[in-house]
């Protein structure tokens, strides 16, 4: 998911909308924003793409408040009612709470049933409407107490934006795993999920939030605080790898250029002879440059996407993403044809991609074709908000490295080490990162045990 916040804007529906829809890659199944005119809380949702979800009214309707927060929203199939749409507005005479978060609990199902046994009860199926009772619950007195009483029952990745009509309270749990930027335009302060955000309404971007810290937004200014004292950095990996747009910076390094780095560092790990390098378009081409830029092969678009075929990686059943990759991937037959090929990509899932490439390559005369990846084997599920029900079906959870060759059908398979990642990510000035989808080494305690619904 992606979230953004600005306070204290004249525009701050609008800076809202533009950010969210930079926000796009992040989720694309729901969007919506609250507002604040500093009394009550105002919102709009919908399904779908931005321009689906919010029409031009809507986003209208919120143009004379202030202060924003906004959410789009990544879903599996069976869990993308409109109910669980964020940002959740909750009213209440005590105060109204507008709150949108990106990550996953561990301990949600705990909760719920120990908030439930208390006599809560849920429209959702949404973490956050966890929070939501815990933070009104708490018997702390002020507004900050409230949340980080509420944060220190959680377990899991979250970076949250909290709106209260005078106040905007961001926060990150204490791994750091999910990003979360702060920003400033015209004076105002602003978040974001990542920088492509400030790029897009012309904010600057002053810098990554830390692991536990909580940053309170008001018309007093801004106040830096912790709601933990325990830090133990373990920024997403996959935030790298293929996640974040290219252009979005993590401690002022673009993903463009970290990813690069992995390529080159891939490059000296495959040691494969070929006449050229190609990316799988668009996450990989940085990778592939990298790769060509260090091993001196010729690096060629080998293959082309169409732009019109949405992500295909989450349409639901195996046949249809089959088809789907088909429409989206096609080589280019003249720069392909007789050519020993190195094919890069950023990583292998279900393998749909890569079996497809494969083949499709050979077929446009390719002489030969080696795989090379840019991430390690995908082999465990990810427990704090990436794509998760999908990883039922990883390939390398059940196939060695050679018999995944085997089934895509390339001439050899490389993917990069977990040692030779992390030296990439330090070299960026990384503190820690998550690795547990190649490794199984949860950095998080799982109390509940389940794979989440949402991502
Ligand atoms: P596969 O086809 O092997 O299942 O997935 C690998 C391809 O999907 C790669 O090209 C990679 O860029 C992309 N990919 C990997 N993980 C994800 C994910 O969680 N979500 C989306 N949308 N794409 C992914
Ligand atoms: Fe990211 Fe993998 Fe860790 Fe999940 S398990 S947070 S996808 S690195
Ligand atoms: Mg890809």
């Amino acid at each position: 998911c992606g979230i953004f916040g600005v306070w204290g804007h004249e525009k701050a529906s609008e800076l809202t909308y533009i950010a969210l829809h930079s926000l796009q890659h992040r989720g694309q199944n729901g969007a919506g924003i609250v507002a604040s005119n500093g009394e009550f809380l105002f919102g709009a949702r919908g399904l779908g793409l931005l321009n689906e979800a919010l029409s031009t009214e809507q986003v209208k309707s919120l143009k004379p408040f202030p202060n924003a927060i906004g959410h789009v929203r990544y879903a599996t199939k069976t869990s993308s009612e409109l109910a669980n749409v964020q940002p959740f507005l909750f009213k209440s005479y005590s105060g109204d709470l507008g709150l949108a978060h990106n990550g996953n609990f561990t301990n949600a199902i705990h909760l719920r049933k120990a908030l439930e046994s208390e006599g809560s009860i849920f429209q959702t199926s949404s973490d956050i409407e966890v929070f939501a009772h815990l933070l009104k619950r708490s018997k702390s007195r002020n507004k900050k107490g409230k949340i980080k009483s509420a944060l220190r029952q959680i377990k899991g990745a979250y970076a949250f934006a909290i709106l209260h009509e005078d106040s905007l309270t961001v926060a990150l749990d204490d791994h750091g795993v999910r990003p979360l930027m702060l920003g400033k335009i015209d004076g105002c302060w602003c978040v974001a999920s990542e920088t492509c955000a400030f790029s897009a309404i012309g904010a600057e971007y002053i810098r990554d939030l830390e692991p536990g810290e909580l940053i309170t937004i008001s018309d007093e200014g801004i106040e830096y605080d912790r709601h933990s004292f325990v830090e133990n950095p373990s920024m997403c990996s996959m935030e790298y790898i293929y996640f974040a747009r290219a252009d979005s910076e993590f401690r002022h390094h673009s993903t463009y250029r970290i990813r690069k780095a992995l390529g080159e560092a891939l490059s000296e790990e495959m040691n494969v002879d070929a006449d050229i390098v190609i990316g799988v378009p668009d996450s990989s081409l940085a990778a592939a440059r990298g790769y060509a830029n260090k091993s001196g092969i010729p690096h060629e678009a080998g293959l082309l996407k169409n732009r019109y075929v949405g992500r295909t990686f989450i349409t639901p059943g195996q046949e249809a993403r089959e088809r789907a990759v088909r429409m989206k991937l096609s080589p280019v037959r003249d720069i392909v044809e007789g050519k020993k090929i190195i094919v890069i990509d950023d990583s292998i899932v279900r393998g749909t991609t890569s079996k497809y490439i494969v083949k499709a390559l050979r077929k446009a005369g390719a002489k030969e074709v080696h795989m090379g990846v840019s991430s390690p084997p995908l082999k465990h599920p990810c427990f704090y908000g990436i794509d998760v029900s999908t990883h039922a079906e990883i390939i390398a959870s059940k196939k060695t490295t050679e018999e995944i060759r085997d089934e895509i059908g390339a001439d050899s398979l490389t993917y990069l080490s977990v040692g030779k990642m992390h030296e990439v990510y330090h070299s960026f000035g990384s503190r820690g990162q998550c690795d547990a989808c190649f490794t199984g080494n949860y950095p998080i305690e799982v109390v509940d045990n389940v794979l989440p619904q949402v991502k």
